[in-house]
Order: structure tokens, then sequence, then C-alpha cells
């Protein structure tokens, strides 16, 4: 199939959005941000071997490709608007890639994301997404925002995708529920432009809890203090490994996707009632504290050593 029979064939969509005034198919598309909005950008890049495992279905890698940059609008407070897709590719097959765009499509049209262009290529399998989206000024969710005294909370459960990811690698079999944590992480949109009202710093948890928290300890230059038994475990997680090894990777496996912020202390009742709304669970799991760095502790005082504080690049 030729490049730009296979362009317009799978990514070339028609959206009703007004803000774009040339999508795809010309040199550069043409949009048309809110005069009182600011624009927050976010790109992520897929790679087979590094970032997901040469077998997952391309519906589920279509889906993944575009939620991981969304969660990084969530994780500013941001409204998704516009998107651009780089895809590499060892050859282009019509069923993969009507299975990709679908799951790509899946998750766009569920936020009236347009898919404004992109580039295609052959070459390893590798998939990128740029996302755009709008901001009101000084509502930001800034990761040098925390302030000593806020309250630490997290979205949902952590650990079931390093779970999954952990059994995979060890060939064994997943839970459906597991995998669905790992191939199919919802961006927390709603969320993030909620707590854009009142929260102080947030950040999407893709690397682990404590890896992600340290950067809005090191970029707020405050410290925190952590308590393993309020960290949020699914059954599921719960009843597959010790508990132990549940906070472990609760901590630092990454890939869950959920948001964690920081709130001032006088917010913690309006945070209640407005995720009550959105039926999204929320755990306060510890505090900003004046102290430089990160701090798990048990209920009895102890402190916990992490094994591993997440993953990195280039280590
Ligand atoms: P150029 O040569 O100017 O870089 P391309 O030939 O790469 O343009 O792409 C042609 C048009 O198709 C451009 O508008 C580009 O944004 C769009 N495009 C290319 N690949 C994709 C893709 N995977 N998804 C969406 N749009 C794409
Ligand atoms: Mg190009």
């Amino acid at each position: 199939m030729h490049e730009f029979q296979l362009i317009t064939q799978y990514f070339t969509k028609s959206s009703k959005r007004k803000d774009v005034e040339l999508s795809v198919g010309d040199d550069c598309a043409i949009l048309v941000p809110p005069k009182d909005k600011i624009l927050a950008i976010s790109c992520d890049t897929l790679i087979e071997g590094v970032h997901f495992f040469s077998d997952i279905s391309p519906q589920d890698l279509g889906y993944k490709s575009l939620a991981i940059s969304l969660s990084d609008l969530a994780a500013m407070g941001a409204e998704p608007a516009w998107v651009m897709l780089a895809v590499s590719l060892p050859h282009a097959k019509e069923d993969w890639l009507q299975a990709f765009a679908q799951g790509f499509f899946q998750l766009a049209d569920h936020y009236d994301l347009a898919l404004v262009g992109g580039d295609t290529t052959q070459g390893p399998l590798v998939i990128t997404s740029q996302v755009f989206g709008f901001l009101s000024k000084d509502k930001a969710l800034k990761r040098s925002s925390a302030k000593v005294g806020d309250l630490i909370y997290v979205t949902g459960t952590l650990g079931d995708a390093g779970l999954a990811l952990r059994l995979l690698k060890e060939h064994q079999s997943v839970d459906p529920i597991l995998l669905q944590r790992l191939n199919r992480p919802e961006p927390r949109i709603k969320e993030g432009l909620l707590l854009s009202n009142f929260a102080h710093a947030a950040i999407d948890i893709s690397d682990g809890l404590a890896a992600d928290l340290q950067h809005i300890l090191e970029q707020s230059q405050v410290g925190a203090r952590i308590y393993v038994e309020q960290l949020p475990l699914s059954n599921i997680l719960q009843k597959s490994v010790a508990i132990e090894v549940a906070w472990e990777l609760a901590l630092s496996a990454g890939d869950d996707y959920e948001l964690c912020f920081t709130i001032p202390r006088s917010q913690e009742h309006q945070l209640v009632q407005v995720m009550q709304d959105i039926e999204c669970a929320c755990t306060c799991i510890g505090e900003i504290e004046a102290e430089p760095g990160l701090k798990i502790q048990r209920k009895n005082g102890q402190l916990i050593e992490l094994k591993s504080k997440g993953y990195e690049h280039f280590i």
C-alpha cells in the first residue's frame, strides 16, 4: 500500500471541531486556539520491545499510544483538542492498520480530539503521539506548585499495571482486568480539569509513584511523607501477591497513569465532593513537608527502603 493511500484510508477523519482550519493533507495543520486560553502540548513515544511486547494487539497499541499523551494533558489540567501521530511501521498491513486506527480513534472520538496531522515512515515499530490541549492561564497543575502542608492524593488504584507487566515478563497468565490496566490506561482528563480549579501540583504516574512524586518534590523544593498502609490497592492485586510485594509494585512500578496531586488541606472537603460527583476514587496517601526527600513510612513509624525507584531509560 502506498504511503499517501495509507494516510488517506486510515488516518484521515473529518472532525466537527471548528478550531481546525486545515487538517491532514497539507504541509501543516492550521489550528485556531481560543483567545482566552493558552496551549498545553506534550508528546510520547512507544517503541516495540521497550514499551510494549510484540504480541500486543494493534487495537490496544493504537489506544495506548494516545492514552499516554492524553494522560500528560490530564496531569496539567488541560482540555484535549488536537493530536499529531507519527508512525514508523515495518510493513503496511491493512488489517493491522485498520485495528490500530480503531483503537486510536476510539479514544480520540471519546474526547472529541481531532487528528490533524503526523508522519508515516517505514522502519521499526515506533509510535509517537503529540497532543495539544487548552488551559486557562494560572490554572496549570505544575510540578513546581506543591506547598508545605499540602495533602498528597492519588486517583484510582496503584500497582495493577505493574503486576500485569511482571507476569507477562515471566510468561505467566494474566487476569484480563490487570491486562486492561496495562494496555488500556484511562487518562484522567475529567479529574485533571476539575483539579485545575483548586489543586496545587500534579503528575501522572507513568514511571512509578515514588519516582514521579520525586519530580514534584524536586521542582517544588519540598519533601514528603507517605504512608504505605494508605496506598490504594485493588482487590485483585491484594489477592495475587503478598502485601509487601503489592506495596513495592504500587510504589515503583509504572504504567498506571493515575494522577498524583497535592491540595491545600483546606480544600479536602471540596475534593471529596467533586470526585464523588464524577465517581472517581481518590485516596490521601501522605503530606508535603519542609524537610527534603521522600519518606515512606509504616503505621508503626518504621521507614521503608525501596528496592527500585521506578523505570528509567539510559541506566
Ligand atoms: P510532508 O512531506 O510535508 O512532511 P507528509 O507526506 O509526511 O508531508 O504527510 C502528508 C500529510 O499527511 C501531512 O498533512 C501530514 O501531517 C499527514 N500525515 C502523515 N502521516 C500521518 C499520520 N500517521 N496520521 C495523520 N496524519 C498524517
Ligand atoms: Mg512528513
